[in-house]
């Protein structure tokens, strides 16, 4: 259910951002997502339907997965731990609470097509996007 209230509050975000701009369509939807989020996938399938009868059917949803960093108090760094729910430092192995990166859940773009900010195109993307269930790597 979460998931499904994050992607509606995405699409409305979009929608809003189209109608202000005069766009008929949102073609592609940005957003940064920590891996600590842990709803990748979920929002991936809730977006579609969350979509539906917007301006934002048809839209490709871009996650970028923000990797889990954390800054150990004991070396005065930022370090990776080796395990997603390890908070520990890899180096010292003191637990470091204290996550830098890995939680946030951030809009960083939306495309629009045929609006004042969308971008210069060839021809506009008819083909609803099939394949926008995965990321692309
Ligand atoms: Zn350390």
């Amino acid at each position: 259910m979460h998931e499904l209230t994050l992607a509606r509050s995405l699409v409305e975000m979009a929608v809003d951002y189209a109608e202000r701009n005069g766009a008929t369509r949102v073609t592609r939807i940005s957003v940064r997502l920590g891996v600590l989020a842990g709803i990748l996938r979920s929002l991936y399938f809730c977006f579609e339907p969350a979509t539906k009868g917007t301006r934002c059917e048809g839209a490709v949803l871009d996650i970028e997965e923000v990797p889990l960093s954390v800054h150990c108090g004991y070396c005065q760094e930022i370090k990776t731990p080796r395990a997603l729910y390890n908070f520990r430092c890899p180096t010292c192995g003191r637990p470091t609470p204290k996550v830098v990166t890995g939680r946030e859940m951030q809009l960083v773009g939306i495309e629009l097509d045929g609006g004042r900010a969308a971008p210069a195109r060839g021809r506009p993307a008819q083909a609803p996007a099939a394949s926008a269930g995965e990321p692309a790597r």
